[in-house]
């Protein structure tokens, strides 16, 4: 593969001359729940319903059948000797959690904290891999001691796993999580190409492995993670394309077969406007003719995919309770008890260049056919970015009402600022 470096081939044509009539880009629809006399439902539950069995509002609600479907979509679709993972970071609720931990291969942990509920899930810890950069020599005498695979993010970290199990008397599993000198194109974020904290440079990887052949670690392979929250099947396969030859190439520095290599994930849900669910399709017939070409080199390999948002990002609702309605100067304020501080990136604070807004309802009256207006629903936070929906054509709301936001699964509560201005923290369920 010669890397080429030109503009982004998936950028939307402009539209020239004879524009057409300009339709607003609409949200993917969001049918992966019931809706039953108006009402919006998870596992057979209204959403007042949850309220109830939980105690209050606002609370995030995740379906259980549907992070089953996300996983038996991958299933079907991807090559059989796929291997996948889930990264807890995404949710690491131990519900959800414990859950993926049966439906899935493995489990990817960023801390201790994320390691301990990994452990406590039951899966094998030789199943269980840790990255991140900055672990600290607790953290890593905690991973070498519980025999998880150490995803190394430097040399200097190398050489402390060393020093730690020479105290410890136990040979660490550990990989070398590369960074690339490519990126993933068109990611939410990007994790890799240029300088970056995370990995070591490809281009180090030939003499740390050098070195690595008369250290007491055992070597597993390569972890390659370019980046996240992407919609685009070609961008995804131009990376594997670059990820398999790459491994490839550093693979050729060690003398004995590599028994793992963990190709990244990167598998994005629509949640704005105009975005639609990522095409498996053409990932998985690629993936299918990698895994040909490079056969006899990863013969024995573990090819491991790892996710995060795909596998619960669409399982999952945020909901409040609206407690204030008022107009100020033409427009419809909707007041609700959650905001901001429980889902800070539905308010468009999360990395978002341009606030968007993700797909939301009123769980209550789910009807098409009701007259719609134009609201903006915020939260109670005394401050401006505390938007929840802005400008939204909804049904007419009423006080008590549910608003419900969806693709809400990954990166909610525990990516949030829950003690933000002193209100009550949310609960969450499994359902
Ligand atoms: C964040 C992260 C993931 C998960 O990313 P998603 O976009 O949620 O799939 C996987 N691996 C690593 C190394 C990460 O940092």
């Amino acid at each position: 593969m010669t890397p080429t470096d030109v503009n982004d081939s998936t950028s939307v044509t402009q539209a020239t001359e004879s524009k057409p009539l300009k339709t607003k880009p609409a949200h993917a629809p969001m049918n992966q729940f019931q809706i039953h006399n108006e009402q919006l439902v998870v596992a057979g539950k209204t959403m007042s319903q949850v309220a109830e069995l939980l105690g209050q509002t606002p609370f995030y609600v995740y379906d259980k059948s549907v992070i089953e479907r996300a996983v038996e979509t991958l299933r079907q679709i991807l090559p059989r000797s796929i291997h996948l993972h889930y990264a807890i970071k995404a949710n690491p609720l131990s519900g959800v959690v414990n859950h993926l931990a049966q439906l899935t291969d493995g489990l990817d942990v960023a801390s201790a904290g994320e390691l301990s509920t990994a452990l406590n899930s039951g899966v094998a810890p030789s199943t269980i891999s840790f990255a991140g950069p900055g672990k600290t020599n607790d953290e890593l005498k905690k991973a070498v001691l519980a025999g998880v695979t150490i995803n190394m993010e430097s040399d200097t970290e190398m050489r402390r796993i060393v020093q730690i199990a020479e105290t410890l008397d136990i040979t660490p599993r550990v990989a070398i999580r590369v960074n690339p000198d490519f990126e993933l194109k068109t990611s939410g974020m990007k994790m890799s190409g240029g300088p970056k904290p995370f990995g070591i440079d490809s281009e180090k990887v030939p003499n740390l492995l050098d070195e690595l052949k008369s250290l007491p670690l055992e070597f597993q392979g390569f972890h390659i993670f370019c980046g996240s929250q992407n919609l685009k099947a070609e961008a995804i396969i131009d990376a594997h394309n670059k990820t398999f030859a790459l491994a490839e190439t550093l693979k050729k520095h060690w003398d004995k077969p590599i028994s793992l290599l963990n190709i990244g994930g990167g598998l994005g849900v629509p949640y704005f406007p105009g975005e639609q669910r990522i095409d498996l399709n053409p990932i998985a017939e690629n993936l299918e003719a990698l895994l040909a070409r490079y056969g006899d080199s990863f013969a024995n390999t573990e090819i491991v995919m790892e996710l995060g948002r795909y596998l619960v990002a669409e399982s999952g609702l945020y909901v409040s309770q609206v407690v204030d309605i008022k107009d100020s100067r033409g427009e419809t304020f909707v007041i609700t008890d959650g905001g901001l501080h429980h889902h800070l990136a539905a308010s468009g604070n999360f990395g978002q260049v341009i606030r968007k807004n993700y797909p939301v309802a009123v769980a209550n009256r789910m009807s098409e056919t009701v007259e719609k207006h134009s609201v903006s629903i915020v939260g109670p936070l005394c401050t401006p970015l505390d938007i929840l929906a802005q400008k939204m054509t909804l049904p007419k709301i009423q006080l008590g009402d549910y608003i419900a936001i969806f693709q809400s699964g990954a990166y909610g509560a525990s990516a949030s600022p829950q003690g933000f201005l002193g209100h009550p923290p949310v609960k969450e369920v499994l359902l």
